[in-house]
C-alpha cells in the first residue's frame, strides 16, 4: 500500500522517503499542514513535538477536525498520519521544547534527517538552530509576518549555509523586516487574524523545500533540483508575499509588468564573524550550556512604575 503513495510522483520523489525521519516542532497552522503533506508525499518517520491541545478556534486554519478538540495536537496528528499511511513511525512528545532536556534533545536531533521548526516561540527556534548546527543536521525555519501577508523560510544546512540567527540578524535587520508582534507575557508571537489560504501558501513552500532537502542525495529527481539550484546560487533565505504591494516587493519589482500578490525573493546570507552556532566547529558552543527557556527578568521594586 505504501508504494501507492508514490504512484503520482514518479521521477519527482522516491520511495527512499519512507526511511527518512523528520522532526516537526510546533503543530499549529504550519506544523499540522506540513506534517500531513510530508506523510502524503511518502515520508515514513516523524518525531512530533507540541505541548498544546486542539481548540475549536484552531479548526479554521489547521488540519484538525471537530473530533480532535480536547486531544493533544500530537495525538490528533498521529491519528491523521496513521490514516494516511498505517506503517508510519511516530515518536511523540506532548510537550513544548523547553520540556525536553539537553540529552534527550541531542539524541532526537541525532536520530532525524531534518528538523522543521514551526513553533511560535522565538527561544525554541534559537535552541533548535543551535542543536542543528552543533549536531550537523539540516533545518528549516518557517515564520509568517503580520497577518500572514508575508512570510519567510530560512534554509539551514550546516557546512553549506549560515544559520538562522545569522539570517535573521542580517537580512531581516538590513531590510527592516516587518516583525510579528511578540506577546510579552509569554515571549511568543501573538496569535492574530490571518486566513488559511495565506498561511498554507508559505506551508506549501516549506513542504517542497523539505522534500527537496530530503532527496538531495538523488539529484536525478526533479524535486531535488529545486533546492540544489538555489544553493548553487547561495540563496538560503526565501521571503514571500501573499498580497500585492507588500513590504519592499514594490521597490524590487518596480517597472516589472504583470505583478500582483504572490511574489518571492531569495536572499544570500553571510555568516556573522564569530557566530557561536555556524562558524567553524572549534568555535561552536555546546548547546547543553544554555538554559532550556529564557531567563525570567524580575523587576526590582524601585524600578516599578
Ligand atoms: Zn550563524
Amino acid at each position: 500500500m505504501t508504494s501507492a503513495l508514490f504512484a503520482r510522483s514518479a521521477g519527482i520523489l522516491s520511495e527512499q522517503l519512507l526511511e527518512k525521519s523528520v522532526m516537526v516542532v510546533g503543530l499549529g497552522s504550519g506544523g499540522s499542514y506540513v506534517t500531513e503533506c510530508l506523510a502524503r508525499s511518502g515520508v515514513g518517520r516523524f518525531v512530533l513535538l507540541d505541548g498544546e491541545c486542539v481548540e475549536a478556534d484552531n479548526l479554521c486554519r489547521t488540519t484538525y477536525y471537530s473530533g480532535d478538540i480536547g486531544c493533544t495536537k500530537v495525538s490528533a496528528i498521529s491519528r491523521h498520519l496513521q490514516n494516511i499511511n498505517p506503517t508510519v513511525a511516530i515518536t511523540p512528545f506532548e510537550t513544548d521544547l523547553a520540556g525536553v532536556g539537553h540529552k534527550r534533545l541531542a539524541a532526537i536531533v541525532n536520530s532525524v534527517d531534518l528538523i522543521i521548526a514551526l513553533t511560535d516561540d522565538p527561544y525554541a527556534q534559537s535552541r533548535l538552530n543551535h542543536y542543528a548546527y552543533y549536531y550537523n543536521k539540516p533545518a528549516l525555519f518557517a515564520a509568517l509576518y503580520r497577518g500572514a501577508e508575508g512570510g519567510e523560510i530560512i534554509i539551514c544546512i550546516p557546512g553549506k549555509t549560515p544559520c538562522m540567527e545569522c539570517a535573521t540578524g542580517g537580512v531581516r535587520e538590513a531590510l527592516s523586516r516587518p516583525d510579528a508582534d511578540i506577546d510579552y507575557g509569554t515571549g511568543r508571537l501573538s496569535a492574530e487574524p490571518a486566513i488559511i489560504a495565506d498561511i498554507h501558501h508559505l506551508d506549501s513552500a516549506t513542504v517542497k523545500l523539505a522534500l527537496s532537502l530530503l532527496q538531495q542525495d538523488r539529484p536525478e529527481l526533479s524535486v531535488s533540483k529545486f533546492l540544489a539550484s538555489a544553493l548553487a546560487k547561495k540563496l538560503s533565505y526565501l521571503c514571500m508575499s501573499m498580497v500585492p504591494e507588500y513590504w519592499v516587493f514594490p521597490e524590487v519589482f518596480r517597472n516589472t509588468p504583470g505583478q500582483h500578490g504572490y511574489q518571492s525573493m531569495w536572499f544570500t546570507v553571510e555568516s556573522r564573524v564569530g557566530c557561536p552556532f555556524c562558524n567553524s566547529s572549534e568555535e561552536r558552543e555546546d548547546p547543553s550550556n544554555f538554559p532550556l527557556s529564557p531567563p525570567k527578568i524580575i523587576m526590582q521594586e524601585s524600578n516599578k512604575i
